[in-house]
Formats: C-alpha cells, sequence, structure tokens
C-alpha cells in the first residue's frame, strides 16, 4: 500500500535517533512486538507508520535536523501521523517554546517550558494517578520541561503538582518524564494502540 515493507502484520515504528534515549524505546517497542526502526536520515520517514521522539537535549536536536531537509520532513510527518515525544521530545513537538523560546515542529497545542523544575528536583523518580487503566504511574524526570499551557483539544492523561505530564492531541502523544525507564509499559501500549488503529 505505502512501500512499507510489511511481512508479517506487525507496526513499523520509527525512533529518532540522532543522539539522546532512543535505544530504550526500541527495546520496550520491540518487546511489545513491533518492529523498529532506528530513524537517521529524513528519507526514512517515509518508511514508518508511527514516531518516537526521544529525550536527549533538544537543541542539539535541532543542530542535526538542520541537515538536508530533516527538519520539514519530520515536521510534515509529526502533522500526519501517530508520534509520541517525551521530554525533549515534546520541546519539539510543542506550538511554543520557553526558556528561552526555540524553533520547533509546531504540532503540539502547547507552550512549553525548558528545565523547569530548577536544580534541586533536575531528576527524580515520582508515582502519580493516570487516566490509564492499572493505577499509579512510575515517572522518571530527567532535567524535565513543564508543560504551561494547553491548547483545545489537549487531553491531559497525568500531572505533577498540577502541570500537565502526560498528554494527547488526537494523534499526538506526549510525555515530560521518560515511560521508556520505568518497567511499567501501559504509556508505550497506548501508543502503540493508537498506530494500530490509525493504520486500519
Ligand atoms: N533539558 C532537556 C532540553 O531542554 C530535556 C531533557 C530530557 O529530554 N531528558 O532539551
Amino acid at each position: 500500500m505505502s512501500g512499507i515493507a510489511e511481512t508479517d502484520g506487525r507496526l513499523t515504528i520509527g525512533v529518532l535517533a540522532l543522539q539522546g534515549a532512543f535505544d530504550a524505546h526500541a527495546r520496550v517497542l520491540a518487546s511489545l512486538g513491533v518492529r523498529t526502526v532506528l530513524v537517521r536520515k529524513p528519507e526514512q520517514v517515509d518508511g514508518i507508520e508511527g514516531l518516537v521522539i526521544p529525550g536527549g537535549e533538544s537543541t542539539t536536536f535541532l543542530k542535526h535536523l538542520e541537515r538536508a531537509g530533516f527538519f520539514e520532513a519530520l515536521k510534515a510527518f509529526v502533522h500526519a501521523k501517530p508520534t509520541f515525544g517525551t521530554c525533549a521530545g515534546v520541546i519539539l513537538m510543542a506550538t511554543e517554546v520557553v526558556s528561552p523560546a526555540q524553533r520547533s515542529l509546531q504540532a503540539l497545542d502547547v507552550t512549553v517550558e525548558r528545565n523547569a523544575y530548577g536544580r534541586q528536583t533536575d531528576s527524580r523518580v515520582l508515582q502519580a494517578e493516570t487516566t490509564l487503566a492499572g493505577g499509579p504511574l512510575e515517572m522518571v524526570y530527567i532535567r524535565a520541561p513543564r508543560i504551561l499551557r494547553t491548547g483545545e483539544g489537549v487531553e491531559v492523561l497525568a500531572q505533577r503538582e498540577g502541570s500537565p505530564t502526560l498528554v494527547r492531541q488526537g494523534h499526538l502523544l506526549a510525555a515530560t518524564f521518560h515511560p521508556e525507564l520505568s518497567h511499567d509499559t501501559r504509556v508505550h501500549q497506548l501508543f502503540v494502540d493508537s498506530v494500530r488503529t490509525a493504520t486500519a
């Protein structure tokens, strides 16, 4: 149908692998029965049905994305197809970034503040309530951004101190924490299910 090498009914999900925490995402996706592709070139987005943008350093991502049409290819994909961003991934997907302002893919209707929790709470593990079935969710925060504003149509699935930490907007899912570093696979499963629904 779409040039995707579909041979065994498995979904093909890409993980942007320019830098950052891509390996752990690929492992979780593989454990959920998904074929994973490490995306390092813009043309690779043509062969995937969903994409994970991992944590890392958003400014470094932006530097890598300046290469040969990568930013534009990624922007087109994220606007059209299921994409799951974690931490720096949320910063890249946001419509507005502050502290400081920086370029973004303008897809997820949120305002996000970088490194928002200050030095003492730079990195920590919290348990929080979520609307996902199965009870509280472990959330690993590493120099996390804070979502300051959500637009209409952005659904909040979990919060920290009153700020959204897991949100969904149509085909977009975003977590300011790192679900790939916890044993709980519910957030990745939610994304995989949304990719399956989008491709059905
Ligand atoms: N602090 C990083 C940034 O601003 C994000 C941290 C992360 O992805 N773990 O890009």
